[in-house]
């Protein structure tokens, strides 16, 4: 579903990205690793278009990617939770989600509202309630949220779990999980590794801006280099 090939990216002269190649695959949940500054971020912004690249190319169901507007990305299929989740804090949750089908005019809007609140409840009893009320952990479901309101076929993902509670992050990785089995493709960036690779098809470590390791996520959670430098092992 989504191929990049050597792709090299910088901010002004300095180089970020140094020749990634990453494959995800239809149904996948593919888990992006690495420390701070590895230039995960910067990764999904050149997938959904906020950042240019420098050579390569991306990609997406046989098209070329690159080069295109982020608002043709979101209407081919490119869904996007940011880091920090970004939601719109002065906005009711309601709107928030609203916000996020800006680019859809079909009929069906209103019955996916009602399905995000399906898959986050709590998102459902505090519809009329302004972002800012949220707890990190449900503002985290809004981002998700807003972003499956675009009814993306492929789900990026900036680090879900980031300062949320255990149970939070059990909650939210569950709910990746369901939405696979329902056909999503899922690429999910996390500095939370034994998360992110115990529901992962499959993994990818990078390592100032290059891809040091990849495998399967039960590959990855067993791999001993892998272990000591990302689960604490
Ligand atoms: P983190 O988990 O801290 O977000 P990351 O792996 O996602 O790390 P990036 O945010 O992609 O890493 O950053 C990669 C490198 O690029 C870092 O050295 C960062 O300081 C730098 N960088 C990121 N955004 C910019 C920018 N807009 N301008 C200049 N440098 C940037």
């Amino acid at each position: 579903m989504l191929k990049i090939d050597g792709l090299c990216t910088y901010y002004g002269r300095v180089s970020v990205l140094k020749g990634v190649d990453l494959v995800v695959k239809k149904g996948e949940i593919v888990a992006l690793l690495g420390a701070n500054g590895a230039g995960k971020t910067t990764l999904l912004h050149t997938v959904s278009g906020l950042v240019p690249i420098a050579s390569g190319s991306i990609w997406f169901e046989g098209r070329r990617l690159d080069g295109t507007k982020p608002h043709v990305r979101v209407e081919r299929g490119i869904g996007h939770s940011p880091e920090g989740r970004q939601v719109f804090k002065p906005l009711s949750v309601e709107d928030n989600l609203r916000l996020g089908a800006y680019r859809r005019k079909d009929k069906q809007i209103r019955g996916d509202i009602d399905g995000i609140y399906d898959m986050f409840p709590v998102l459902g009893k505090m519809r009329a309630r302004i972002a800012s009320d949220l707890s990190g952990g449900q503002q985290q479901m809004l981002a998700i949220g807003r972003a499956l309101m675009a009814k993306p076929k492929l789900l990026l993902l900036d680090e879900p779990s980031l300062g949320l509670a255990p149970l939070i992050i059990d909650q939210i990785f569950t709910v990746l999980q369901s939405l696979r089995t329902e056909g999503m493709t899922i690429l999910v960036v996390e500095q939370n590794a034994a998360a992110a690779l115990s529901v992962a098809d499959r993994g990818y470590v990078l390592e100032t801006g290059q891809i040091v390791h990849s495998g399967s996520g039960q590959g990855l959670l067993n791999d001993p280099t892998v272990q000591s430098a990302y689960l604490g092992v």
